[in-house]
């Protein structure tokens, strides 16, 4: 069923046995576990149908960094960020989930064997085919692929969705669903809870136009996303003064984003058809991409964190020191700075003016390829000073906006510096070409982390741990502490590693779903 907070009377109270709060990728995924069964649902949506301006601006807070925008990192509507995801699909690796000495606060309180029939359940959420992450699965990719080194570097793969918009997808489902209540326009802005704080009893919900309603249910899940659901736990402070099941001041920290630099490119030695498996992501109906990264005995060996590079673009020529040197002045004349070392850059585009102007020729003619870029993906390093905080200015509905405050680590730089110089080293062996490694890695951390792409992976903020000291949920996405309130989002992860986040939360969101249906809230008799 359909409803709209703005413009339906829904009465007072509404109750359920379960309210989500949040219809994006977890939420939609969620709620349709739910379909026709015994069970009432509630799925809150503070947005609509459609994308709406004012509705988005309950997102806007601010990221002390100014890297990314947190109103276009996330989007506020039924469907949520889906509505621009760019598709790309990856389980995390086995590794990922270890307790590692040289990674702090690493080690999920599950297994990667624990996630994957839940991986493979995920799969068609997002229009994937059958599950099939490893080189050998795909005999046209295993018969060209290269012949890596395993103790030093290994295949990375990701399927691509067609970008599924889960709110145009699966809406007619949801809205025929007789036993779930879609309510839209619906922003959650406080968890009710009981005098002991050990339970929520309801969810306060206002829609812009000042309607207000409750919902009352047996259990609640958060899944309002990575920043969202930290910023709604602290200003749910009624009973507790530092937020709902913070007592232990860990709800909002940890936060991770992946950085994605310019990792550099290979200009190649032979044909460019031998590199085909890393640059055609057409494989029959299927679309995917082979990467390359680290093996777990090389991150072990090395100290490394978990990463990748995969193929960006096509280079047309050979760089030469005098286009490095227009790049660099280039790159500066963006940042606003001039290197000190500017005279020698210009003295190189002076004495080679011909070479630069044959060069930017090539670039705008097209001519033949010469290799390939790099962007690299990179896990980050949990850090509990990295957090998500209030702000003392409130949004629309009166909510406290928020405050996120971070910066990258050391080692994510020199694990992706040094994921390249194993690129550099094995394509080498291999015979496959010459590696640039782009030099922002191999500088100072303030200069390589103004130069990074990021792509909305809210993680961490509310990770998972077996003790309640070390982690806001349980190794079921409880909180701990709380007798009725669940999480299914990235902010569950503990860590990172490197790939996109989405297919996990979805695999995180079907096991939630089982756990309710089995132990939660068994079908009354
Ligand atoms: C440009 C871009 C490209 C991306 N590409 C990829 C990719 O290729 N692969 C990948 O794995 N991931 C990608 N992502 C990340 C991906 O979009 C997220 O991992 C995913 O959307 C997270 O799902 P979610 O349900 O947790 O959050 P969302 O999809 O953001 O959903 C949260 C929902 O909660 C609602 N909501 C928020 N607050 C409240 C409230 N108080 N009350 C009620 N409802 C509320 C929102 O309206 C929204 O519908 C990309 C993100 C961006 C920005």
């Amino acid at each position: 069923m359909l409803r709209d907070l703005k413009q339906d009377d829904v009465g007072k109270l509404l109750q359920a046995d379960l309210c989500i709060v949040g219809g994006g990728m977890a939420g939609i995924a969620l709620a349709k576990e739910f379909a026709n069964t015994g069970h009432s649902v509630v799925l809150l949506e503070s947005g609509g149908l459609q994308f709406d301006r004012p509705t988005q601006d309950l997102y806007q807070g601010t990221n002390v960094r100014g890297d990314f925008s947190l109103t276009t990192s996330r989007f506020r509507m039924l469907g949520g960020t889906s509505y621009v995801w760019g598709g790309w699909s990856a389980p995390l690796d086995e590794i990922d989930f270890q307790q590692r000495e040289w990674v702090p606060h690493s080690g999920w309180p599950i297994t990667r064997a624990e996630l994957v029939p839940y991986y493979r359940r995920a799969q068609p959420l997002c229009e994937l085919g059958a599950y099939r992450y490893t080189v050998p699965e795909w005999p046209s990719i295993a018969a060209r692929a290269l012949a890596l080194d395993p103790n030093l570097l290994e295949h990375k793969f990701w399927q691509l969705s067609p970008q599924t918009n889960f709110g145009e997808k699966y809406l007619g489902e949801l809205r025929q669903a007789p036993n779930i209540t879609l309510l839209l326009n619906a922003s959650a802005t406080e968890l009710v809870s009981a005098a002991d704080a050990r339970s929520v009893s309801a969810v306060q919900v206002a829609a812009l136009n000042g309607r207000q309603t409750r919902v009352r249910a047996r259990a609640y899940v958060l899944a309002c996303g990575g920043i969202e659901i930290p910023r709604l736990m602290l200003a749910s402070n009624r009973v507790e003064a530092n937020g709902l099941a913070n007592g232990n001041d860990l709800v909002g920290r940890y936060f991770m984003e992946h950085p994605h630099p310019d990792a550099g490119g290979v200009l190649l030695t032979g044909d460019v058809e031998s590199f085909r498996p890393y640059f055609d992501r057409q494989v029959g109906k299927e679309q995917v991409v082979l990467g390359i990264g680290p093996s777990a005995g090389a991150q072990r060996r090395l100290h490394l964190l978990n990463s990748s590079i995969a193929v960006h673009g096509e280079l047309r020529f050979e760089p030469s020191d005098a286009w490095d040197s227009l790049m660099k002045l280039s790159r500066a004349f963006d940042e606003r700075s001039w290197p000190s070392n500017a005279g020698t850059h210009v003295m190189n585009i002076l004495g080679d003016l011909d070479g630069v102007l044959r060069e930017i020729y090539l670039k705008y003619r097209q001519g033949p390829i010469r290799g390939f870029s790099f962007t690299g993906r990179t896990e980050s390093t949990p850090n509990p000073n990295n957090r998500v905080t209030l702000e003392q200015e409130r949004d629309a509905l009166g909510m406290p906006r928020v405050r996120l405050d971070w910066k990258p680590a050391t080692a994510d730089r020199l694990t992706m510096a040094k994921t390249m110089q194993l690129v550099a080293q094995e394509f080498g062996r291999l015979g496959v070409g010459r590696v640039r490694v782009n030099e922002l890695l191999l500088q100072d951390d303030l200069r390589w982390s103004d130069n990074l792409s990021w792509f909305g992976h809210h993680m961490g903020t509310t990770r998972m741990s077996a003790d309640a000291k070390t982690g806001v949920v349980d190794p079921n996405c409880r909180v701990h502490g709380m007798e009725n309130l669940f999480v299914a989002s990235s902010s569950v992860f503990p860590t990172s590693g490197y790939a996109n986040p989405t297919l996990t939360i979805l695999a995180l969101a079907l096991r939630l779903g089982d756990h309710l249906k089995a132990n939660v809230l068994p079908v009354r008799a």
